[in-house]
């Protein structure tokens, strides 16, 4: 591991709290934490120095990824489409998908064989800071992250080529079908059955907390298919057709804005070619892609995205007579905020490091999931307080400063139990990544 501290010092990411002069943030510069061999900078003490530039032809596809926001995204059509069930919008977040297919980007790091265009992991990176910069309406996670993750890890030759060039087109969309009423946490005591019938299997048994369930056309579930052998040996995923009359959909709003789903399912008949990767490895895939994983999200790119509106609310706003930006206390509130993003911003480019050397990510991955998780709920209450009891104006009304904004990232910031509470990313932290004993 390079040493992040003497690194940071040397080309500094993100600036100081001088917020108030600060200029809009500008992603162009970068990670390779780890390659040291692509580093300019010349060891501080012996040790090699993180070079957090991009390099120009990294820089040039952000170029190009602006350029085709610019020209494919309005900014009334940016929105997030997690909280947001706005039918004009979604039509939209649909189309704007679809191009992003057409680019070749959904699946940009994957091999070609596969749809993809083998660009290597920074790529992703850009792209990922980028929408997120940008609000851009990118859907289908589930089917170009958890889905086909599990197919380029664990799915056969044929498996692959059969899904995944579709999914990098957006041919259909997905959702993720894994929580169960009494199956949260503890997902490997699920009771979904997928049991044999001929080739094809049945499958019986009810998900919840299926967010996207009613846009979608499948879902990525979760099954038991072999109830005699150790819990976490006996589960499969599948592909579940959405449309089969046998699954019911009934919807379940979260306090966001955004609507989850129940998911009913009645002996659905799902073809044995729609069972992904091998039988009984559903608990590895899974793990791989929520719980070791760090992953490549730009969370930071997201609180940044929100930061320089406080800032700029800050640089514009009086109360007392003074600017808040010129309040001592404000300013503090601004520097602990930029430096939750900074600390997101580097353990990313930590996981990317990861990726391009071949590490295992550190502590199991799970270290940046608990800091990102925990610093969201942080990150929304210190707005509301540097904004104050307006905070809590919705963007009806006049008054609403940020045009609601505040009070809208507050609310949103509960669902980071999506994909996982912290509590237990911390158990996977002591566990995997500390080696502590359970
Ligand atoms: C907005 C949102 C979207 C979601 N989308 C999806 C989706 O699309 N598909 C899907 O399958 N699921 C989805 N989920 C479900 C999500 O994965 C679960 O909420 C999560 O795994 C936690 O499960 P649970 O809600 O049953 O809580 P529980 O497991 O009942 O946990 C309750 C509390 O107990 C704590 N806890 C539990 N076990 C332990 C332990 N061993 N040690 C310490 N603390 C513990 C938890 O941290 C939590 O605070 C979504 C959830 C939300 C909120």
């Amino acid at each position: 591991m390079l040493p992040l501290g003497s690194a940071r010092a040397a080309s500094g990411p993100g600036g100081s709290v001088e917020a108030a002069g600060r200029r809009p943030h500008d992603p162009g510069r970068s990670c390779h934490l780890g390659s040291a061999g692509q580093s300019t900078r010349r060891p501080i003490r012996g040790q090699p120095v993180v070079d957090f530039n991009f390099t120009a032809e990294e820089n040039a596809f952000r170029k190009e990824v602006r350029a085709f926001l610019e020209a494919e995204l309005p900014p009334e059509k940016a929105f997030d489409h997690e909280f947001n069930e706005d039918p004009d919008l979604w039509e939209f977040a649909f189309e704007f998908t679809r191009k992003v297919g057409q680019k070749g980007w959904i699946g940009l790091t994957w091999p070609t064989e596969y749809g993809g265009l083998a660009a290597p992991p920074a790529h992703r990176l850009i792209m990922a800071e980028e929408f997120a910069l940008h609000e851009a309406p990118l859907v289908n996670v589930i089917g170009w992250g958890l889905a086909a993750g599990a197919l380029l890890v664990g799915g056969t030759e044929e498996q692959k080529k059969r899904f995944l060039p579709g999914i990098a087109a957006f041919d259909r969309f997905w959702a993720e079908g894994l929580t169960e009423p009494d199956s949260g946490s503890d997902l490997a005591s699920l009771s979904t059955r997928a049991e044999r019938d001929g080739d094809d299997w049945i499958i019986t048994g009810q998900k919840t907390y299926t967010t996207w369930g009613h846009h979608a056309d499948v879902m990525f579930l979760a099954a038991r298919t072999d109830p005699d052998v150790p819990r976490h040996a006996g589960i499969s995923v599948f592909c579940l057709d959405l449309k089969d009359p046998g699954v019911t959909l009934t919807p379940l709003y979260n306090l966001g804005g955004g609507r989850q789903n129940h998911t009913f399912i009645d002996h659905v008949r799902v073809p044995g070619d729609q069972l992904i990767g091998e039988q009984g490895k559903g608990w590895s895939y899974i793990m791989n892609a929520f719980y070791a994983g760090g992953g490549l999200g730009a969370r930071h790119a997201d609180m940044q995205l929100i930061f320089d509106k406080v800032v700029a609310y800050c640089n514009t706003t009086t109360r007392g007579g003074r600017l808040l930006i010129k309040d001592p206390m404000v300013r503090s509130q601004l520097a602990e905020l930029e430096w939750m993003i900074d600390c997101m911003r580097l353990m990313t480019y930590e996981a990317l490091s990861n990726i391009e050397t071949r590490q295992p990510p550190q502590f199991g991955g799970a270290l940046s999931v608990v800091v990102m998780k925990e610093h969201q709920l942080q990150f929304a209450q210190i707005i509301t307080e540097i904004v104050g009891p307006l905070a809590q104006l919705r963007t009806e009304s006049r008054w609403a400063p940020i045009d609601g904004g505040p009070e809208a990232w507050y609310r949103w910031s509960f669902a980071n139990h999506a994909g996982g509470t912290s509590q237990v990313k911390r158990m996977v932290l002591a566990t995997r990544g500390l080696g502590l004993p359970r």
